[in-house]
């Protein structure tokens, strides 16, 4: 059974997707199954997916390691209440997490989603300061060009102009903005790099409770790689002036940069850290919150201690038992070496599309590889003509990018280039 037309018009008619328009919908295609890195379209195609599926299925689909930790699991049970009950798989994956990441991260809050998380972030940052009688220290300072999620916390410290402050102007909190790091490489820094930020630092410090933002590289807002030096020189001045760090590794985390953690890059750690997407190997929605024992210790000390959240999918056994088998295979692996192949790769076949009379830039960071347009696509042309390429990659705005499953073979990912390539020649 494949998708009939029907459905399709009903799919136009009755359903959202993400940030569309139901009375114009874009494009939509039936898909009706999917294995390594290809989808099988409900049109007979076959295309491979540069996408990941936004950033989260690292070892292809269909996995059979992943299918069966999943099915092995629903045997047991797939959903317990997480409010006074524990199991196997949360604690399994908590363990795992405390890990991988920096020594000084010991306490995991586990979320139900990647915005979720950075609620939960913020909301740690808040109730630490609370807590030790600081309520002055309730604003976020973070940089241009972020995006951290579509719920209101994590909405009011995205990207100002691209993150819909306008239209929710009054209802959501205001934050303190600084510009995004132009800064790409350490051997070519300079102090006034890091200028803005230290200004707005030394001016609201007594109010800002934390500094939020994605370490080494700026997905959603703006595909923009930016230097560890700035990492750095941001952890200094959080020490400094009494703020807390909170870094959100959603979409960098797990290898993607290079690196297991973005910010290993520059050899700091943060107070808070946010992961989320390729935590479940794309399988399921799953994202966490982890934190130092000193933030986890001052909030238990205060009152009745409570961090105050706790939905109602918090912890899922599918869930945690899906991402337990994902970071066993991403560990297991030479992830390493692949990611570093990817990028080798991407490097030597997109970087002759420089030239290109449509291209502004074209740049590559682990297994991400961007080219950005001097127009915005019409993704209304655009989309089906990718999928006629053989590919499935969905640009947004100026920015045609992959960041493809790191399985991905050396052919597969020469097919998703040549793509970028035809498409930026064609525009
Ligand atoms: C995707 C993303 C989020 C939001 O995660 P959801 O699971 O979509 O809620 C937050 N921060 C970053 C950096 C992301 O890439």
């Amino acid at each position: 059974m494949t998708l009939a037309k029907q459905n399709l018009a009903f799919d136009a008619q009755h359903i959202w997707h993400p940030y569309t328009n139901l009375k114009h919908p874009s494009p939509v295609f039936g898909v009706e199954s999917a294995e390594g890195v290809y989808l099988n379209l409900s049109n007979g195609q076959q295309v491979i997916d540069g996408m990941s599926s936004w950033w989260s299925t690292i070892h292809g689909y269909n996995h059979p390691v992943l299918n069966e930790a999943i099915q092995s699991q629903i045997q047991k049970m797939s959903h317990v209440m997480f409010g006074g009950l524990t199991h196997q798989p949360a604690i399994d994956l908590s363990q795992k997490l405390i890990e991988m990441t920096a020594p000084e991260l010991d306490c995991v809050f586990l979320a139900d989603s990647g915005s979720v998380s950075v609620e939960v972030a913020l909301k740690m940052a808040l109730q630490y300061w609370y807590s030790l009688g600081e309520t002055n220290k309730n604003k976020f300072l973070t940089i241009k060009n972020g995006y951290h999620g579509d719920t209101f916390g994590a909405m009011s410290v995205c990207d100002p102009e691209n993150g819909m402050h306008t239209m929710f102007q009054g209802v959501m909190p205001e934050h303190i903005f600084v510009s995004s790091p132009t800064c790409v490489n350490d051997q070519d820094w300079q102090d006034r790099d890091i200028q803005e930020f230290r200004t707005s630092v030394q001016a609201n410090h007594k109010n800002i409770a934390a500094v939020i933002l994605e370490p080494i590289v700026q997905g959603t807002g703006g595909m923009r790689f930016y230097c560890p030096e700035y990492l750095r020189q941001v952890r200094t001045l959080c020490d400094q002036y009494d703020v807390l760090l909170i870094l959100d590794e959603i979409a960098t985390g797990f290898g993607r940069t290079g690196t297991l953690f973005a910010y290993e890059q520059a050899q700091i750690s943060p107070d808070i850290l946010c992961v989320g997407k390729a935590l479940t190997g794309g399988y399921m929605s799953l994202a966490a919150t982890l934190c130092t024992r000193k933030i986890a210790d001052t909030v238990s000390d205060f009152e009745d201690g409570n961090l105050m959240h706790g939905p109602t999918f918090m912890g899922n056994p599918l869930a945690c038992a899906v991402a337990n088998a994902s970071l066993d295979i991403l560990l297991e692996s030479d992830w390493k070496s692949k990611v570093q192949q990817i990028e080798t790769q991407l490097i030597k076949e997109l970087t002759p599309c420089k030239p290109l009379t449509s291209v502004s830039d074209v740049r590559v960071k682990g297994a991400i590889g961007v080219i950005e347009l001097n127009e915005p696509v019409d993704m209304y042309k655009v989309q089906p003509r990718l999928v006629e390429l053989g590919v499935w990659i969905r640009p947004f705005g100026k920015l045609l990018y992959i960041m493809p499953p790191y399985i991905i073979e050396e052919g597969e990912l020469t097919q998703l280039t040549n793509a970028m390539g035809i498409l930026a020649k064609e525009l």
